[in-house]
């Protein structure tokens, strides 16, 4: 019989240089993982790293497949391998797994994801790693030891990058992970709206502020997302500033987004700035062709499209090719990558067709040319971009919350569309052509003067018109 424990180095340095796990993810989940027991077919191993559960479902879903490689081309033989935490491997021998009470813990956990604010398909395990392993093992590094590792975490990169799906991969591995810990997730958007709305109240009642702060200081992990938002606005700075200092004082986790780095965000107090550069900044990169083929790949077989790597199947070559027209041509993000895939997929099954090179190229070129950038379209994207409603954006509402977006509107349907002013300003809700003018005036010399208004412009245009 072969002795594993012996083996066992050599596995582990055989997994490390061949898969090319990287350093954090190595130390955090194959470095714990130990030999508890073996026999010549079977091999116990129990996972001892610090994030316990989650850590071991983790390892399960990444690397399961690593090992049971690594170890039979290092023995030279096939064994049947089990992962256990340390405390429950009797318990699963034994079977004595209790349907019931795993039920439970399963919609308790689904509850604590929705109270998070939480998406749960976010995770590490859907994340296509690809050209982005440093900030990906960097995020990794903070889901395991929230509060020790890198505080605050900096995320930046451009729109649809996944930058959101990361942030929030770290709060569900906590959740998935620690059965106590408090994560909470919010738009810098959504914070804003709610100190909009305390402050703005006629009287301002003492116990609603109390409340608020208690909501945002109570946690051990405090995500925001895009926070390049905050720009501008003193007070939402100001209850920021002092939520997250309270944090850190605390040891709490903090994780930041932003589409530009901390010192590019124009028109925040200096004292912010370097908080967000007080832990570490990492930034998320355009994903490469083998990355968006990747994702791809993943992304097709969540949607039941099967995808191999077996190029004799002339199907699944056909298919193949039509991914890799799509990675070709849509370069820009990953948002709008999956979004032609998913159009491509869903047309294929409407029309009963199979998917191939020319198949996507079809559908794509209809897609493309039937997407017209009308008035409506533009009020959308501006919408959704700063997570405000259509109809607030078409309100008489004045706070510039609501009225810089909707000048944003007035410049862009003027530069994007043939609509005259007074168009525009139905579209808006009766707005006169005097507004509309005077609003693009205001924008447009905004964007003359301030670099982060342009920034803003870029983005949204990047949104209305990708190509
Ligand atoms: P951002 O917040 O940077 O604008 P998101 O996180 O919202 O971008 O990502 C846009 C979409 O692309 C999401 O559906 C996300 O799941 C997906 N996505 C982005 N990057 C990846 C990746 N590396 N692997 C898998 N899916 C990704
Ligand atoms: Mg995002």
């Amino acid at each position: 019989m072969i002795d594993i424990n012996e083996k066992w180095p050599e596995i582990l340095d055989f997994l490390k240089t061949e898969y090319e796990i990287q350093e954090v993810a190595f130390q955090t989940f194959i470095l714990p993982l130990k030999v508890h027991s073996f026999d010549d077919k079977n091999i116990t191993l129990v996972f001892t790293g610090g994030s316990g559960i989650g850590g071991l479902s983790y390892v399960n879903k990444r690397y399961y497949d690593f090992i049971v490689l690594a170890i039979s081309i290092i023995t030279g033989e096939e064994y049947n391998v089990n992962i256990y935490l340390p405390g429950n491997v009797e318990k699963f021998y034994a079977n004595t797994e209790n349907d019931s009470s795993e039920n439970l813990a399963d919609i308790e956990l689904e509850q604590r994801i929705k109270d998070a604010n939480l998406d749960k398909r976010f995770t590490f395990e859907s994340f296509v790693v690809g050209n982005n392993a440093v900030a990906q093992a960097t995020s990794l590094a903070v889901a395991d030891s929230p509060g020790e590792a890198y505080n605050p975490l900096f995320i930046y990169g451009g729109v649809g990058l996944g930058k959101t799906h990361l942030m929030q991969s770290i709060g569900n591995f906590i959740l998935n992970n620690n059965p106590t810990a408090k994560v909470l997730y919010t738009t810098t958007e959504s914070f804003t709206n709610e100190v909009i709305d305390l402050l703005g109240r006629q009287k301002t009642n003492q116990d609603d502020i109390i409340e608020f702060r208690k909501k945002y200081r109570n946690v051990d992990v405090l995500l925001i997302d895009d926070i390049q938002f905050i720009s501008k606005k003193d007070r939402t700075q100001e209850e920021i500033f002092n939520t997250i200092n309270e944090l850190l004082l605390k040891h709490k986790q903090i994780v930041f987004t932003s589409d530009r780095k901390p010192e590019e965000i124009e028109d925040i107090a200096d004292r912010l700035t370097s908080r967000f550069q007080q832990g570490l900044t990492v930034d998320i990169l355009n994903p490469d062709y083998e990355t968006r083929m990747a994702i791809l790949k993943k992304y097709a077989n969540t949607k039941g499209v099967k995808v191999t790597d077996d190029m004799e199947d002339p199907e699944n070559v056909k298919i193949i090719e039509a991914l890799d027209y799509i990675a070709t041509n849509f370069v820009s993000n990953v948002r709008e990558l999956e979004g032609s895939l998913n159009n491509v997929i869903a047309f294929s099954k409407i029309s009963n067709k199979p998917i191939s090179k020319e198949f996507a190229i079809e559908t794509l070129k209809v897609d493309n040319t039937d997407k017209k950038i009308t008035c409506e379209s533009i009020i959308d994207t501006v919408a959704e971009h700063f997570q405000i409603s259509v109809a607030d954006i078409c309100s008489q509402k004045r706070s510039s919350e609501i009225s810089f977006p909707r000048q944003i509107c007035m410049y862009l349907c003027r530069i994007y569309t043939d609509e005259k002013l007074e168009t525009i300003g139905n579209y808006l809700n009766k707005k006169n052509h005097a507004t509309i003018s005077y609003g693009y005036n205001e924008i447009k010399k905004a964007i003359e003067t301030d670099a982060s208004i342009k920034a803003t412009i870029d983005v949204l245009k990047k949104k209305i018109d990708p190509n």
